[in-house]
């Protein structure tokens, strides 16, 4: 059974066909993923006691139901500082179509992974995993499975990506927490699963996984029509 809150933000989302930002992450952790803390301002003053309760650096980031790639707008900033860039910033949104609010993030580190999922009409959730950044577009180096996945599925996920040795530390870069990024995908097959009636297509790009856990750093769901 779907969490009554969850379904309350899919059903909301609808108007829009896909999740914003602030929603999809209160999903997510309501799931049990961890995500970096945030909060949404529409106010400089609002923004400043945010990004100070959350702790500098910030990133930020806009929020509108017309806008999905937030890049493509300029739309993100990492590595605000203090309380004049970001009311800066903050102004600069404020132009941008469909303005909702601005959401402030605790900088996340690690490696970057993609975890996604689409829903095929036969066969209902796939699932995906690869790397993040511009490697994913050149070497198509990406694991794909249909949901739910068990550990063994999994495993063999992460095993069955050239760039494996960047998970298990390569030349001196240190090891992710194998068994967070295992238990991070088991979590989004269930959620995938639990959500099949809803989405069309999920990116949980990027991940960001370190020594210790995953983050997810930036989640887009794309409801059906
Ligand atoms: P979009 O995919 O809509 O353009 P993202 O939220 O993925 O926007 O942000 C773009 C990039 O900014 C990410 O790929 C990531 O490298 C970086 N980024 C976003 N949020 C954070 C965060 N909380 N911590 C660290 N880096 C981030
Ligand atoms: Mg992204």
């Amino acid at each position: 059974m779907l969490n009554k809150e969850i379904k309350s933000i899919l059903e909301k989302s609808k108007q829009w066909g896909w999740v914003l930002e602030p929603d999809a992450k209160r999903i997510l952790s309501l799931c049990g993923f961890q995500t970096p803390k945030y909060a949404v301002a529409k106010k400089p003053e609002n923004a400043i006691a945010a990004a100070r309760k959350i702790g500098y650096p910030v990133v930020v980031k806009i929020v509108s139901p017309e806008i999905v790639h937030k890049s493509d707008v300029k739309g993100v900033i990492v590595g605000i500082k203090d309380d004049e860039r970001l009311v800066t910033v903050l102004e600069k949104f404020r132009k941008l179509p469909g303005f909702a609010g601005m959401l402030i993030d605790e900088m996340a580190t690690g490696v970057e992974l993609i975890i996604g999922a689409k829903n095929d009409v036969q066969f209902g959730p796939m699932i995906l995993l690869g790397f993040g950044g511009v490697g994913v577009e050149i070497y198509k180096d990406v694991s794909l499975r249909m949901a739910p996945l068990n550990k063994n599925h999994v495993e063999s996920m992460m095993k069955g990506l050239k760039a494996y040795p960047l998970l298990t530390g390569y030349r001196g870069s240190k090891p992710v927490n194998i068994a967070a990024v295992k238990s991070t995908l088991i979590r989004f097959s269930k959620l995938m699963m639990d959500i099949r009636d809803y989405f069309e297509s999920v990116d949980l790009n990027p991940v960001m996984c370190d020594g210790k856990s995953c983050t997810v750093v930036d989640a887009r769901i794309m409801l059906k029509d």
